[in-house]
Parts: structure tokens; C-alpha cells; sequence
């Protein structure tokens, strides 16, 4: 996900935040210490209320990045690869490489998740009643007299945030874990992927709009079932139910996708003659030639050995203009290690890797050699000839001869 930063790998995945996750941190301790712990608790420390303020927003982190670390544990130890692991601010997102193939597989992936904050919601409860109980010997010994501690407090907290966070994810609108099962469940019945995922990302959909009404009610202190709007609430709910509608309709998208593109691989589409450029040409011969003169927005370089790197017009806005003349192309190109794709793989595979690495355009190989490239809009051009000559998905025109 651009724009978010590593923190580390948990069992071989790497574990990244994105920079919106850190307003989320700020609001949550800022909410429970300024607001939440005082209201309930008025004769606490103003050191209490920020220790558990930030405790409980950072255990809010940890509680999501279980969640999907167990997710991701299902899905590895069914053979996908997991790529990371980010969180953000509306929680994480596991990028799992394969997408499942079969609607059990889906149905205990996304059931793995939900199930694990409910079960850590029912550990800390327990805890936090065992505590508070009257002689227990904890409280008495460390925490003193009064029977709600800060600890306690905490501890329920970061339960009731388990709770929620299991709550939330159950309802069944895809793309959320709900949804998911949801969808498997559809998919186990009429064995139709693409009609399970319409189906479910409508549901979710409906739930998307659903919380931003409710939402708006909010932001106008309107009471529904007795529960008094409040302002905060109405926002968090609107961007909630947009976020949802958003990944909707996106997941609807990539699936109509998906099987728009089923058996097409990459070399029915790839672009077959990306002249290769000598490492010691110039970056102004490129931006003329083949920039400026044939619209093309990357060329490999190569020598007699093969493939060495790859220039892009990203590459090439980072050099000054002045300087065009007397700087090669092989001082700024991405060098090897480069990604490819293999002209044989399926065009789907060759998308997500694609939008996992962030690329427009990756090299194509074929017997070890460079034999094209594929680009972003090499595929929305196969899809636009297709439209336009009215070819229905699933219909091949793969060259013959
Ligand atoms: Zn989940």
C-alpha cells in the first residue's frame, strides 16, 4: 500500500502501518484519556487516565494485527502466500498473493479472523472479572482498595475492542470477513464466483449506505432505539460506510475483471516489440525516440547478454532537464533484480503482481530471454478492442496459426 512503512515481519510476513493508522492512534488514546476516563472515572490521576489512554489505543493495534495475522496464518497453511500484512486507519489488510480456490478454503480464511477476536474478547473478559471480584488477591495485593483499577479498565477495554472489532467484521458485506463467508457460502452453492461476489458485494453495498444514514442521523443528534446521536460517532460511521461501499465496489469490479480476463495470457497481450536500448544511450535520445515520437512510457535496456534494466518516464522526471544530454539511461534505470512475468503465466496472476508491487509495467520473459512487455494499458486496450467487437467474456481471440 503506498504510503505506509514497515515495522518488521511476523512469521515470514512483513507487518507495515500506513501513515492514516497514526491518526487513528491519536484519536482513540486522546478520546478514552480526555473524554471516556474521565467521565466514567473522575478520581483517577491525570497519569492514569494518559497511561491507559495510550495502552488501550495501542492494544487497539495489537487486537487488529491478531486478527489478521490469523488470517494470514489459515491462509499460508493452506498454501497461499501472504505478501503483508498493513494497517490503517479503518484496521488491517492482509495481501494474500493467490486468491483462494475453493469456497472452503475462502470460507475458513475469512472465518479465521473474526473467530480469533471473539475468543481474545472472552479471554480479557474473564480476566477482568476474576479481578474484579470481591478478595481477590491480585487487586488486593498490587492494586489496592478501590475495585474498578485503572487495570481492570484497561482490561475490559481492550476486550470490548476485541468484541467490536469481531462484531464488525461478521456482518456479512463483502469485502468485509462476513461478507466473505457470505460469499463462500453462495459459492459453495451455485459454484458461480462471480455471481457469489455480485451478490455479496451488493450486501455490502447496502451496509456501506446503511451507516452512512445512520451516520447522518448521528451528526444531527437524532436518538434512535433510545441511543442519543452523537457528532463524532455520525462522522466515524460516514467514512466507515464509504470506506465499504468503495471496497464494494471495487471487489465487484476486479471479479467482473477477472473473468473478463479468464485464459488470456500474457502474450496474447503484451506489447511484442519493445525495442531494447543500449546502456549507454542517452536519456534525451530516449525521451525523443521513443518517449516524445512513439508514445511509449517504458523501454528496456539491454546488452548482448540480455535484459539489465528497465527505464520509465518516472525515471526520467527525476533528472533535470539540463542534464538529459550527459546522463545515460543506465545510471537511472531500475536494475535487475527485476520483476517479470513469464509470457506462458495467465494475465490475472500477471495483474496482481502488477498491483502488489505497484508497477505499470513489468518485462516479459520467455526461455530466459526478453521477448515483450506488459503494461497497464496494454490490458485496458484488450479490453476496449474486445468491447468494441463485441466479444463476451469467456470468448477467446487468441490468433490462430
Ligand atoms: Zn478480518
Amino acid at each position: 500500500m503506498r504510503g505506509s512503512f514497515k515495522l518488521g515481519k511476523i512469521a515470514g510476513i512483513e507487518i507495515g502501518i500506513h501513515y492514516t493508522w497514526i491518526f487513528a492512534f491519536i484519536l482513540f488514546a486522546w478520546l478514552f484519556a480526555g473524554n471516556t476516563l474521565p467521565t466514567l472515572f473522575p478520581n483517577w490521576s491525570v497519569y492514569a487516565y494518559w497511561g491507559a489512554g495510550v495502552i488501550i489505543a495501542l492494544m487497539i493495534f495489537v487486537s487488529v494485527l491478531i486478527h489478521e495475522i490469523c488470517h494470514s496464518l489459515v491462509a499460508t497453511s493452506r498454501g497461499l502466500k501472504v505478501r503483508s500484512i498493513v494497517l490503517f486507519i479503518f484496521g488491517g489488510v492482509s495481501n494474500i498473493e493467490t486468491e483462494p480456490k475453493s469456497a472452503w478454503e475462502e470460507f475458513l480464511m475469512a472465518g479465521a479472523g473474526p473467530a480469533s477476536s471473539f475468543v481474545i474478547a472472552g479471554i480479557l473478559a474473564l480476566i477482568a472479572y476474576i479481578l474484579y471480584l470481591p478478595g481477590n488477591v491480585f487487586v488486593d495485593f498490587f492494586i489496592n482498595s478501590s475495585r474498578v483499577t485503572p487495570v481492570i479498565v484497561v482490561i475490559f477495554y481492550i476486550g470490548s475492542v476485541n468484541l467490536a472489532l469481531a462484531i464488525f467484521n461478521i456482518i456479512p458485506g463483502f469485502p468485509l470477513d462476513g461478507g466473505r463467508v457470505f460469499r463462500a457460502i453462495i459459492w459453495g452453492i451455485t459454484k458461480n464466483l462471480t455471481k457469489a461476489t455480485v451478490i455479496a458485494g451488493n450486501v455490502g453495498r447496502f451496509f456501506g449506505w446503511a451507516m452512512i444514514l445512520y451516520g447522518i442521523s448521528n451528526l444531527f443528534g437524532i436518538s434512535i432505539g433510545g441511543v442519543q446521536g452523537n457528532f463524532l460517532n455520525g462522522i466515524w460511521l460516514i467514512f466507515i460506510g464509504w470506506f465499504l461501499i468503495s471496497a464494494a465496489d471495487s471487489a465487484i469490479r476486479e471479479q467482473s475483471l477477472q473473468q473478463q480476463l479468464a485464459g488470456v495470457r500474457v502474450k496474447d497481450v503484451m506489447d511484442q516489440s519493445p525495442e531494447c536500448v543500449v546502456p549507454g544511450a542517452s536519456v534525451e535520445y530516449v525521451v525523443h525516440n521513443a518517449f516524445i515520437q512513439r508514445g511509449r512510457k517504458a523501454l528496456p535496456i539491454c546488452n548482448e547478454n540480455g535484459l539489465l534494466g528497465i527505464v520509465t518516464l518516472a525515471d526520467v522526471k527525476r533528472v533535470p532537464q539540463d542534464r538529459w544530454s550527459n546522463t545515460s539511461v543506465q545510471e537511472i534505470m531500475t536494475a535487475k533484480p527485476l520483476e517479470t512475468v513469464d509470457q506462458e503465466d495467465d494475465l490475472n496472476g500477471a495483474l496482481r503482481t502488477l498491483a502488489m508491487k505497484d508497477l505499470n509495467q513489468i518485462p516479459v520473459m520467455g526461455e530466459g530471454k526478453l521477448v515483450g512487455l506488459l503494461s497497464r494499458s496494454d490490458v485496458i486496450r484488450y479490453l476496449q478492442t474486445r468491447q468494441e467487437l463485441g466479444i463476451k467474456p469467456g470468448q477467446s481471440i487468441r490468433k490462430t496459426g
